[in-house]
């Protein structure tokens, strides 16, 4: 789970970081009394989505104005007007597709004197199973893009969780990142405050992206982006409040509901089927012939028709759906079960895409049989190759 930078700047102000004062503006009404509660003489009036790039970005409205979604202002009724300008517009960058993301939220902060630029993230490493620090000295732009063109610049180590942060870690980075003086000093201890934050939190990413040297000298955390572990939420109740539904693909929020584990992607076969190593094989299997699938799906072992019938419902609610698979080997999960929840969900809602279903293993007869005298125009396939397939062609024709 994602939140927004405000809220990301609040959190980690409480564990003593250094983040500018700000305010958050929900209405256009009270950005002018908000923005006035800033001392100036610079402010920068930030749009808040769940996207980076919001600088670089642009709006979709001309009336929001072409620029970007983080602006300086240089006086309380500039910035009350730019944040009333921004709100409601939709606004367009590389991480949020050509669609973009409403903003309904701006955030106003105290505006900074920038001597340098810095990139500082934590993250869960799945190599090395621990915590890395990851920094460059080329902050505030696209760290992928330094990643790929630049990697001698990007310096990346783990933490050993049973020593924990040490004050080395933060002066190698100090060393890295080319700070100087009482610099360092701050630095091993925002590293410090940054560490325990991530592991109390269950965090999966922290990024700030600029951290930055202020024109006196000190470092300050400018943007901020953490990311949670959605198997943590359960013991960190403060965090699930800051969760933004808005945000959320619908879809993704509706299979969550019904504890379904389902990923929206952008092609065009839906895919229905349980476990996950076999919906990752079904998702290959899928290209393998030529296409894409639209999504992943597990609906996992023990689900109940109800469950199932969501589950089509989810998939066939995507626009870009274009064909469905349903590839099921019932073990625990029972073939009858499947073919139950297909047919409810279609009569609920309708199928207006070809359909292949394969079925295999416990109650296998009786659920082709369920399909069979359905009256559905179902497509049946033997095994994996077969109904990718088919399903292949019955929408590339
Ligand atoms: P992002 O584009 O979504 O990553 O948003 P950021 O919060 O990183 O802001 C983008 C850029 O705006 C930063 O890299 C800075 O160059 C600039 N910026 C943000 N806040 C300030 C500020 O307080 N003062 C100045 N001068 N520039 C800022
Ligand atoms: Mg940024």
């Amino acid at each position: 789970m994602n939140i927004h930078e405000y809220q990301a700047k609040a959190l980690l102000r409480s564990y003593g970081a250094p983040v500018s004062d700000g305010r958050v503006v929900l209405k256009a009404d009270e950005a002018k009394t908000k923005a006035s509660e800033l001392d100036g003489p610079l402010w920068v009036v930030k749009a808040q989505i769940h996207a980076g790039g919001r600088g670089k970005g642009h709006f979709v409205e001309p009336e929001a104005g072409e620029k970007g979604g983080v602006r300086l202002a240089k006086s309380v009724e500039e910035a009350a007007d730019l944040a009333k300008q921004m709100l409601g517009r939709t606004l367009v960058t590389h991480q949020t597709g050509p669609v973009g993301k409403q903003v309904n939220r701006i955030y106003l902060e105290d505006g900074s004197d920038i001597e340098r630029e810095l990139y500082l993230a934590l993250l869960v490493d799945r190599k090395t199973s621990r915590v890395s620090f990851v920094c460059s000295t080329e902050g505030g732009m696209d760290i992928e893009e330094v990643a790929a063109s630049t990697p001698e610049k990007i310096l990346s180590f783990s933490v050993d969780p049973a020593t924990g942060y040490q004050p080395f870690h933060g002066r190698r980075i100090a060393f890295s990142l080319g700070l100087k003086g009482a610099q360092v000093k701050q630095a091993v201890a925002l590293m410090g405050i940054l560490y325990k934050a991530f592991i109390e939190k269950d965090m999966e990413m922290l990024e700030i992206n600029p951290l930055i040297v202020t024109d006196s000298g000190d470092l300050k955390v400018l943007d901020a982006k953490l990311g949670f572990d959605n198997n943590a939420l359960y013991r960190q109740p403060e965090i699930l409040e800051l969760r933004d539904t808005t945000e959320e693909d619908p879809k993704e929020l509706e299979a969550s509901k019904y504890d379904l584990n389902y990923i929206a992607l952008d092609g065009d076969i839906g895919c229905m089927v349980n476990g996950a190593g076999l919906a990752m094989a079904t998702m290959d299997i899928i290209k393998l012939y030529g296409a894409e699938p639209a999504n992943f799906l597990d609906v996992g072992g023990g689900a109940t028709k109800e469950k199932v019938t969501e589950a089509f419902k989810i998939i066939t609610s995507d626009p870009n759906v274009k064909g469905i698979l349903v590839n099921i080997f019932g073990g625990i999960m029972r073939c009858d079960i499947i073919a139950e929840g297909v047919i409810a969900a279609v009569k609920e809602v309708g199928l207006e895409v070809p359909l292949v279903v394969r079925l295999e293993g416990t109650n296998v007869e009786l659920g082709k049989e369920i399909i069979a005298n359905s009256g559905l125009n179902v497509i049946a396939a033997d095994d994996l190759a077969d109904g990718a397939q088919k399903i292949v062609k019955a929408v590339k024709g």
